[in-house]
């Protein structure tokens, strides 16, 4: 049998855009992945289903796995002819016993290639606005393991050096030895004032900087209470962090906020919240089911040779319309007569996505610029189909036929609460985990009361509840919820400045603000 490979991959510090591209490509080719402690699990997502998935980190208050095991099993799996993608935190080959398994698979003949990854301690000081280097201040860095045991009698670490050879400093797994870190330095020739980091969690949305000096470290993370993962920044450049930080001063940072829709649903929305600091939890409360009956749909479609307009204002419509003409048997073809009208350019692209375009988007993205768009085209005895949504409001068919359309609106599907996951809810409200809850409709709001329970509004207390807009607003109000933020334009990215603004004025209720428009999300 052909030996296999063994990859050995740095993960990165934590950020999951922080993988290298040469990492992920071995990682989605794998077999079998062999990784400890990962500051991000979500990369176990990325090796195909099927790859065997294999932990050899520290077990719950036990140590870590011998060396040895591990080093066998890579070689084990290796000679089995397996691709094996060994994860790492970080960079494999600092701190990271990278240098021990390529030893043992170099003398076991097992062939091995090593795609680094961003360490710890630089993506530590690129989050923290610290160059390790910087003309001005310093041009040479040490990497340094505080992971000494204090009783050894015999450093190996040359502290002279140390304190006084090496410009910026880096300590990984020092936070224990802190006290003994700081004395050395200063009893070799560091001066006491020489500026310090300490960055806990490193670039994840909970990350915590904090900055002292030698001097009076130690009594400053006793106070604050920073606990490892922390890499320990020791130089002149730390300095420059209060101009360069950029990551923890964004206006969302370390929010996390609640989001009610579902992760596929809310791409965008969780893309603007990252791009402001704040981590989005995906706690879904919709989910779409098929009508009670299939029967008026299926009349539409039989029409389809008859009609002259299809409108459509969600993905969720386009989804379940095309999904519906592909179990009758037909597809696009059917639609060769068809005008076809999509509420804005999220529609219009799921439509183009079938390999279809759509004739007509009205400029305003909703039922009311559907309309008007239709009416300007002269409907009067026009034959329309409109599939919808269970809960959609009736003026696209009451106003299209009130203008003498002949229009059928069949249910193409219902919105539904999803079976589960009101205990998770439940748990991160009770855990006081979450900042934010928002509801971008009114049935997120109905749907995550039935999810959670009668002491919702309870566990919402110390939350700021966001709401996309009015509609919803007086849906949450008239269910007992206090809502702390509403957006005057109301789109994610309206709600998502009002949120800004919220946090910026640290409390202070944005409501009673105009209603300018029904908060009904089409186009999504
Ligand atoms: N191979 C890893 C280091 C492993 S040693 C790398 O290259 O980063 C483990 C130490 O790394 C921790 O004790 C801590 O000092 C540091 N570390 C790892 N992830 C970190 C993070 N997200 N933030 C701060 N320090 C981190």
């Amino acid at each position: 049998m052909k030996t296999g490979i063994v990859y050995l991959i740095g993960a990165g510090p934590g950020d999951p855009g922080l993988i290298t591209v040469k990492g992920l490509e071995c990682l989605r080719r794998a077999d079998v992945v062999v990784y400890d402690y990962l500051a991000n699990p979500a990369f176990l997502n990325e090796a195909p289903p099927e790859a065997e998935r294999i932990y050899v980190g520290k077990k719950k208050g036990c140590h870590h796995q011998p060396q040895d095991h591990i080093n066998a099993l890579l070689e084990e799996k290796a000679r089995a002819g397996l691709i094996v993608a060994r994860l790492k935190g970080g960079d494999p080959y600092v701190f990271g016993r990278g240098g021990e398994e390529a030893l043992h698979l170099h003398n076991a003949g097992i062939p091995f290639e090593v795609v680094p990854g961003v360490t710890a301690g630089f993506a530590a000081a690129a989050y923290a606005g610290i160059p390790l280097t910087h003309r001005d201040y310093t041009t040479s860095l040490g990497l340094v393991t505080g992971h000494e045991d204090p009783a050894k009698k015999m450093s190996s670490l040359d502290w002279e050096k140390l304190a006084t050879g090496v410009g910026t400093l880096v300590f990984y797994m020092g936070m224990a030895n802190l006290p003994l870190i700081t004395e050395e330095l200063i009893a070799h020739g560091r001066p006491a004032e020489t500026p310090v980091a300490i960055v806990r969690w490193a670039t994840t949305p909970r990350q915590q900087t904090l900055t002292a000096t030698l001097g009076n470290v130690v009594e400053k993370v006793r106070e604050a209470g920073i606990k490892p993962p922390a890499v320990i920044i020791v130089g002149e450049v730390v300095e420059l962090r209060e101009k360069l930080r950029w990551f923890d001063n964004r206006p969302l940072f370390g929010k996390r906020v609640m989001v009610t829709r579902t992760p596929e649903q809310a791409r965008e929305f969780i893309a603007l919240l990252a791009l402001q600091g704040a981590e989005a939890v995906c706690c879904p409360t919709i989910a779409t089911a098929e009508p009670e009956s299939w029967s008026d749909l299926d009349a539409g479609i039989a029409a389809l040779d008859r009609t002259d307009f299809l409108i459509l204002t969600s993905t969720n419509a386009v989804d379940s319309f095309f999904a519906r003409l592909a179990w009758k048997g037909a597809d696009v073809r059917s639609l060769a007569g068809v005008r076809i009208v999509a509420v804005g350019p999220k529609t219009a692209g799921a439509i183009r996505a079938r390999g279809i375009s759509p004739d007509l988007v009205p400029e305003e993205y909703r039922a009311e610029g559907v309309v008007a768009l239709l009416k300007e085209q002269g409907i009067a005895g026009k034959r329309i189909l409109y599939p919808r949504a269970d809960l959609a409001r009736d003026l696209i068919p009451a106003e299209l036929a009130a203008a003498g359309a002949v229009i059928a609106a069949p249910v193409a599907y219902r919105t539904v609460a999803p079976v589960g996951g009101g205990d998770r809810i439940r748990e991160l409200l009770t855990a006081e985990e979450i900042d934010a809850v928002t509801f971008t409709s009114s049935s997120t709001v109905e749907n995550f009361l039935e999810m959670v329970g009668p002491d919702a509004a309870d566990l919402l207390e110390k939350v700021n509840v966001v709401s996309i807009g009015p509609l919803t607003t007086l849906t949450a109000e008239r269910m007992g919820l206090n809502v702390a933020v509403q957006p005057q334009i109301y789109t994610l990215e309206g709600m998502m400045e009002a949120m800004v603004d919220f946090y910026a004025e640290s409390g202070v209720r944005i409501q009673d603000r105009k209603c300018q428009t029904p908060d009904i999300r089409f186009d999504s």
